[in-house]
This record gives structure tokens, sequence and C-alpha cells, in this order.
């Protein structure tokens, strides 16, 4: 989609929402666009602007307290605004937010860096979105920056290092019952977008290493006995399950795409170093496609993702 037809689908999208005028849209949104300015400045018109009155189209007292920010451009929940600074807490005042998108009564979308946050307009709340720009949806949980859809997106590096964050959180989450720790849905997330990303080992070992711990050192971590067996049967287990939900994964991509998308010859089988899109003499050698990696990663940062999986 060029420039000029995401914006022209992100005015006729905000007119479906909102029922307004499309010119008067058009003009509200072009405004808006790449307004850039320090968090500070946003908690100063928090600190000193007066109560807004506003309209509802719910009773009026679950409606938060607004005030009319120039900003963002409407009025605004005096919660939001402080929620979003203690997100931003440790970026301190100097963050710099870059207005997205705002639609008076609904909601503003801001950017600091590379994390997007929706600001809900009618309720004190702030969620944080998918980092592809432009994308309405929220991840799944709060170790993945991409949403299910976009997951794939992302490169090798980037998917090793939220399988490793998510995976502490997990080990935490179970620490009263560490052979529980398997069997999430979130964990099939990143396999699958591993396994198009062509890095499915790398992310499944993470996982195991971050959920479990060193398997060699569970006699010493498990004073018991039969508690260390269990962990590690339940270690051999996730692993096991991990390789299914990838195959599972391979097999719908196949159904999907049926042939190489390179040479057209017929798709049956899968090498975790072949993209699942294409026949094993179509795909770059692993070793090339490690330097792609390393360069493109070197070039755009870590989330950059568009190496390794030919697939888009
Ligand atoms: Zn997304
Ligand atoms: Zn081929």
């Amino acid at each position: 989609m060029t420039k000029d037809k995401k914006r022209k689908a992100a005015i006729r999208e905000t007119q479906r929402v909102t029922g307004g005028r499309y010119t008067r849209l058009a003009r509200e949104i072009a405004a808006t666009a790449s307004r850039v300015f320090p968090l500070a400045d946003l908690l100063a018109e928090c600190a000193t602007l007066p109560h807004a009155s506003a309209e509802w189209d719910f009773p009026e007292h679950y409606a938060p307290a607004v005030f009319d920010s120039s900003l963002i451009g409407t009025a605004v929940p005096y919660g939001t605004v402080l929620e979003l600074a203690g997100i931003l807490a440790q970026q301190g005042p100097g963050a710099l937010i870059t207005l997205e998108s705002a639609e008076p009564g609904s909601q503003a979308v801001v950017v600091c860096g590379s994390r997007r946050f929706q600001l809900v307009l009618t309720q004190d709340m702030v969620n944080e979105l998918c980092r592809k720009p432009e994308c309405r949806n929220s991840s799944d949980c709060r170790a993945f920056t991409h949403c299910r859809e976009h997951l794939v997106e992302c490169g090798p590096q980037a998917l090793v290092s939220m399988a490793r964050a998510w995976g502490y959180g997990r080990r935490e989450e179970c620490d009263q019952d560490p052979a529980a720790v398997g069997g999430s849905g979130e964990a099939d997330l990143l396999v699958k977008a591993a396994v198009v990303g062509v890095c499915f080992e790398p992310v499944m070992n993470t996982l195991l290493d971050a959920c479990f711990g060193d398997p060699d050192l569970f006699d010493d971590m498990y004073w018991d006995a039969s508690q260390a067996l269990a962990v590690q049967h339940a270690l051999e287990r996730e692993r096991l399950r991990l390789h299914q939900v990838a195959r599972a994964e391979v097999a719908r991509i196949h159904k999907e795409t049926e042939d190489c998308t390179s040479c057209g010859m017929r798709l049956f089988s899968w090498n975790p170093d072949v993209p699942p899109t294409l026949c094993p003499p179509c795909a770059p050698p692993p070793a090339a496609a490690r330097r792609i990696a390393a360069f493109a990663h070197g070039r755009h940062g870590v989330a950059s993702g568009e190496v390794c999986h030919t697939s888009a």
C-alpha cells in the first residue's frame, strides 16, 4: 500500500468510526500527523489545564475527567496521561512523543522510540500496541513486541530475545510447580513465527533454557529426586510438543502455498534451515542467510526482521 493509499484508508476508517465528513477528517488527520513533543509538555497540560466538558454516549458517572489537550488535539482523560507517564517513567519527562493519529472521542495513537501506545480517550487507560506502524492490535503478552499477525516479521534476533524474556517470566509464574511450565499458547506463537523466520531451533532452545534452566543442574536445583525427574520429563515433553507445533505450522503453510514459491516444485518435507515456502535447492545456504541476517541487523537494528523469511 502506498503512503497516500494508507492515508486515505485511515481517513475512511475514521469516517466509518466517527461518522464525520471526509474533507474535515482529512484536514484534522493532516494537522495531527507527525506532531512531536516531549512527554513533559503533555504532563504540563495535564497538571495545569482545567476540566473540560464532554458529551459521552454512556452514563456520565462512568466518564473520566478530561482536559482539552492542544498537543493531542482533543479532550484527553487526566488518568490516561498519568498512566502513559508511569509507563514511560524510565525514559523521563524528556521522552519524545510522536502523535501518530487522533480520533476525538475515541482514541489517539502515540509513538515513543519503537513503542506505540493507544491512549483511550473514553477511560483512564493506555494500551501498548504492536510496534508495526499503523497496526491497531496489541501483542499477546508483555514480552512480545508485536501482535500475533506481525510476529512473523520479526527477525531471528528479535524472536530469540522475546523467547528469552517470555521464558523467564513463565518460569517465575510457575515457580510453585516448575514441571507445569510447558504447554503455553504463547510459546506456540513464537515457534510458529520462528518457523517462518528460519530460526526454529535457536528459538526453541532459548525457550526451553529460559523456562526450565540447565538440566545438568536439576539435581542441585531440586532437592527432591522425584521433582528433578518430573521437571526433566516436563522438559522433554515440551521439546517434543514444540516440534509438533512447528511441524503442524509447516504443514499448514505447505497446504496453503502447495508449491515452492521460487521454482514451482511440490513442497513435501521440512528442513528447519529452509524457509517453509521454498524447496531446499531454492533456499539460500544457511551460512549465507546468517551473513545476510547479520548485515541487515547491523544496519537496521534488532527488530527490523526482514531477513530469513522469504515468504513475505
Ligand atoms: Zn501488528
Ligand atoms: Zn524451489
